[in-house]
């Protein structure tokens, strides 16, 4: 099995392989088309499966060519305030895995008029809010960084297309549900049926089950 025979677009494909992604990992040959084909998905995955990859090619080539249709427009150079409206969103629970998930971000939006950007707690703000002032599309975030962005109105979730918990066992563990479920239910996000929303856990507590029982479509697959 490869890269090739999946539904990708050309553009994707070719990012694929500058990335030099040869065969996909077992993670990735299984979600690239239950994601592709629109399914919400709880899929079990551990650091270093390829689950970053798994769900970023998916997401990234369906909004290849339509990007420009849906984003929003771009702020004009030297904007100071800015509400960032991406199209994809990404929760993570550290800064280290939010860091390693941009990195596969600029990767994968390479040849697309996606731009990719990245807040998390335990750094100055400003850098930050320099970036999200250029335009966001693809934003990649941990839960209480992306909280206080949200209340200062520098961020909305009103255009999130595809909503992805990354790492969710961690996030629970690390305190982060009350934040989660503010992120999901009492943000903007527009739940009006359009939006595809994918978890990503290496285990999978009643707390997990819970959420995903929550956030995910009623026809969800679950992926062990
Ligand atoms: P992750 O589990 O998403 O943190 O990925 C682990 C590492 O594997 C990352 O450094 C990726 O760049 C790399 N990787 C992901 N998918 C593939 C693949 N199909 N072939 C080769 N390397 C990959």
């Amino acid at each position: 099995s490869t890269f090739d025979e999946a539904k990708l677009h050309p553009a994707m494909k070719e990012n694929v392989r500058l990335a030099r992604y040869n065969v996909p990992t077992p993670v990735q040959k299984y979600s690239i088309p239950i994601i592709t084909d629109g399914n919400d998905l709880m899929a079990c995955a551990q650091t270093g499966s390829g689950k970053t990859a798994a769900f970023l090619i998916p997401i990234l080539s369906k909004l290849f060519g339509k990007a420009k249709k849906l984003a929003a427009p771009r702020p004009p150079p030297g904007t100071r305030r800015y509400k960032a409206e991406p199209l994809v969103l990404i929760l993570a629970p550290t800064r280290e895995l939010a860091t390693q998930i941009f990195d596969e971000c600029r990767r994968f939006t390479y040849r697309s008029m996606m731009r990719p950007c990245v807040v998390y707690g335990g750094a100055d703000t400003a850098p930050q809010k320099n970036e999200l002032a250029k335009g966001c599309d693809v934003l990649t975030a941990t839960p209480g960084r992306l909280v206080d962005f949200l209340e200062r109105g520098l961020i909305s979730l009103r255009r999130v297309k595809y909503l992805v918990l990354d790492e969710a066992d961690r996030m629970l563990d690390m305190g982060f549900e009350s934040k989660i479920r503010e992120i999901v239910q009492k943000s903007d996000i527009l739940d009006d049926g359009t939006r595809q929303t994918l978890m990503f856990s290496a285990t999978f507590p009643k707390s997990i089950r819970n959420l995903a029982r929550d956030f995910l479509a009623n026809n969800y697959i679950f992926l062990t």
